[in-house]
């Protein structure tokens, strides 16, 4: 089904700083809330990424959030909470293993698939009979989530199509005119959207890899699974949520992830980024802090230390956006891959930059 877009003319900024007066906050907050439970949209910071929220009860909110993104409405939402108690009421059961994920992770980067009860509208979960949810840690969503009625429907902040917002500027540039209110505030601090983990079988299943690692996760409940389609680019098995099946952001330039020792990564790049140029064509890198100085392409992006993922996670998708505005036609990307990375987070930095490459990697 078409997506008919509704015309808002006005969205509000309303920033948020962490000097404002408590009580003023609240106020904010209060307002912000008051929209989602008459129907309107608001897009909020959480720790992750901005999402896009909606009253995740109400079917009509639901159908106005996929409208504003310009998704397919077979793509569900993820569903906000702010507390523990609330959570009964959207799922029917709650199985010990998910309990277990939920005390150690939340509030934080972790969303959890449940059977859903008969409140949650098919409209949030794009038709399945699961419902997708997560608690944030970032305080501003939190209170955001408890003046809005307690379950807010969101997906990241962007245009479908477009890398997920981390800063407001992004949302602007995306929702201006299609949403009711943009809440602007700092807290953006992970950067990649959060690890989702599908507890309705016997074994945890991770759909999608973030900050909270498998490692993290297996630590608390013995064996989890990973996916087959997480990585591969030629899987043939068919994706368990119908999101997973649609095309991620790519650049407009042509991405290209290049692994290797670091000598010979930067001594390919370098090889490919003069001759691109020497062709007319602006060239740009996403490399580690150690070899960044090599570089000599139009637009160098600093990654960060090697064995730190955290700083590319946090600027992957700010990095994407401004080489479309840059007019970068060829992108070269380091490899992320998780041996380099004491986090274990490069798995996830690794897994949106292979969807941002289509599955380009050469090894040098
Ligand atoms: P986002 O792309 O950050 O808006 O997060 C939404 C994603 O969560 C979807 O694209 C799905 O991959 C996943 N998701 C949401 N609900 C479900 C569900 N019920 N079962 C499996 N995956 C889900
Ligand atoms: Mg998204």
């Amino acid at each position: 089904m078409e997506t008919k877009i509704d015309v808002i003319t006005e969205t509000r900024i309303v920033a948020i700083g962490k000097s404002d007066p408590p009580g003023s906050i609240d106020r904010k907050l209060t307002l912000a809330g008051g929209i989602i439970r008459q129907g309107g949209l608001v897009a909020f910071p959480t720790e992750t990424v901005y999402g896009l929220g909606g009253d995740a009860l109400n079917s009509e909110s639901s159908r106005k959030i996929y409208a504003a993104k310009g998704r397919p409405c077979d793509n569900p939402l993820i569903v906000h909470i702010a507390d523990m108690t609330h959570l009964d009421r959207i799922v029917s059961g709650i199985p010990p293993k998910a309990q277990k994920l939920a005390k150690a992770f939340w509030p934080g980067p972790l969303t959890l698939i449940f059977r859903k009860s008969e409140v949650v509208p098919y409209q949030t979960t794009g038709g399945l009979d699961t419902v997708a949810v997560r608690m944030p840690s970032h305080p501003i969503a939190n209170l955001f989530i408890r003046k809005a009625g307690g379950y807010v429907a969101a997906p990241s902040a962007n245009l479908s199509g477009k890398p997920s917002p981390t800063l407001a500027r992004h949302v602007v540039q995306d929702m201006m005119g299609r949403i009711d209110m943009i809440i602007d505030a700092e807290g953006v601090e992970i950067g990649l959207e959060s690890t989702i983990v599908d507890v309705t079988g016997d074994i945890p299943v991770i759909l999608r890899p973030g900050y909270i690692t498998q490692r993290m996760l297996s630590g608390v409940v013995g064996e989890t699974d990973m996916d087959v389609t997480i990585y591969d680019g030629q899987s043939t098995q068919a994706p368990r949520a119908p999101g997973m099946k649609y095309r991620h952001y790519a650049p407009r330039g042509e991405l290209v992830i290049v692994e290797g020792e670091p000598q010979n990564v930067v001594r390919y790049i370098n090889e490919q980024t003069a001759l691109r140029e020497a062709g007319g064509a602006r060239t740009g890198v996403i490399g580690t802090q150690e070899v960044l100085s090599q570089y000599q392409a139009s637009s160098v992006k600093n990654a960060g230390r090697r064995r730190d993922a955290s700083m590319v996670a946090r600027q992957l998708y700010t990095f994407l956006r401004e080489f479309d505005d840059e007019d970068i036609a060829y992108i070269y990307a380091e490899s992320f891959a998780d041996s380099f990375d004491d986090s274990g987070f490069g798995q996830a930095v690794m897994n949106r930059l292979l969807k941002a490459a289509g599955h380009r990697v050469i090894h040098v």
